[in-house]
Order: C-alpha cells, then sequence, then structure tokens
C-alpha cells in the first residue's frame, strides 16, 4: 500500500526542502530532499545553516521560520 502525506504531515524547511513525517517513528520530520531527519547533525551543512539564520532572527524578534505548507500547495498533495 503506498502511503499519501497528509498536508498536515509535512513541513516547509527553510532550505527550500520539504520534510514529511517519518513513518516509521511518527515523531520525526524527515527532509524529502536530503532524506535526513530534521534536526539531527546528519543534515547537510547548507540546511542546517538556513536554519540557524531564522533561528537567529527569531531570538532577535523576528518571525521566524513559517514550516507550515503554503495554502497555495499543490492539489495533487492533499
Ligand atoms: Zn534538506
Amino acid at each position: 500500500m503506498k502511503y499519501f502525506p497528509h498536508p498536515m504531515d509535512l513541513m516547509q524547511l527553510p532550505c527550500g526542502g520539504i520534510a514529511e513525517l517519518d513513518v516509521d517513528t511518527g515523531l520525526c520530520y524527515r527532509c524529502q530532499q536530503c532524506m535526513k531527519i530534521v534536526g539531527s547533525d546528519d543534515m547537510p551543512q547548507s540546511c542546517k545553516d538556513e536554519r540557524q539564520k531564522w533561528n537567529n532572527w527569531k531570538e532577535l524578534g523576528g518571525e521566524g521560520w513559517d514550516y507550515k505548507i503554503p495554502q497555495s500547495y499543490p492539489d495533487d498533495w492533499t
């Protein structure tokens, strides 16, 4: 049976990747671009840098990154 991701199970990453809820654990998100667990040390440096940039901005009082998938996301994902 094919696993169809629900939009609620998706996360938009600052690096431009889309993360999907890890089906094995259901506890963490896996970037569909680099196939690494989001927030893990395995993430490529470029992904980490993007996350860090947004985290820093948030600490300075910025809005921070919105991980929700935008409403304009293609219909075939729903
Ligand atoms: Zn990534």
